[in-house]
């Protein structure tokens, strides 16, 4: 809502540079990884959804056609899991208790 109490339209939201997005989270990275990528599931995939649906860029296409994929600033907003329709690439659990991303009001 805005605040007239009407709804937000899209021009109420600025434009903001990836970097700049990335500056406003902070990521509390545990040992584990909370998203595994099977790369063997991946090999012959040519959707590739989840390299344009992820919002921070964390799936890489590899000139070898494998993905490079790296949690340690994942949003865990669960795109990826929705965008990908291969059985087994994605497996998801979340983040050990204070673990995870961490969204600062700047
Ligand atoms: S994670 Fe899913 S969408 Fe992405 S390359 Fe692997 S199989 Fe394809
Ligand atoms: S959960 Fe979101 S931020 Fe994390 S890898 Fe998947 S799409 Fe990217």
């Amino acid at each position: 809502m805005s605040a007239t109490g009407g709804p937000r339209s899209a021009s109420t939201y600025p434009s903001l540079p990836f970097t700049e997005r990335m500056a406003t989270v902070e990521f509390r990275v545990h040992d584990r990884a909370h998203i595994v990528v099977d790369a063997a599931v991946c090999r012959d995939c040519s959707v590739r959804g989840c390299v344009v649906a992820c919002p921070a860029n964390l799936f890489v296409p590899t000139a070898d056609g494998g993905i490079v994929f790296n949690y340690e600033q994942c949003f865990e907003c669960g795109t990826c899991y929705l965008a990908c329709d291969r059985e087994g690439a994605i497996t998801w659990s979340y983040p050990e208790g204070g673990h995870g991303v961490v969204f600062r009001h700047t």
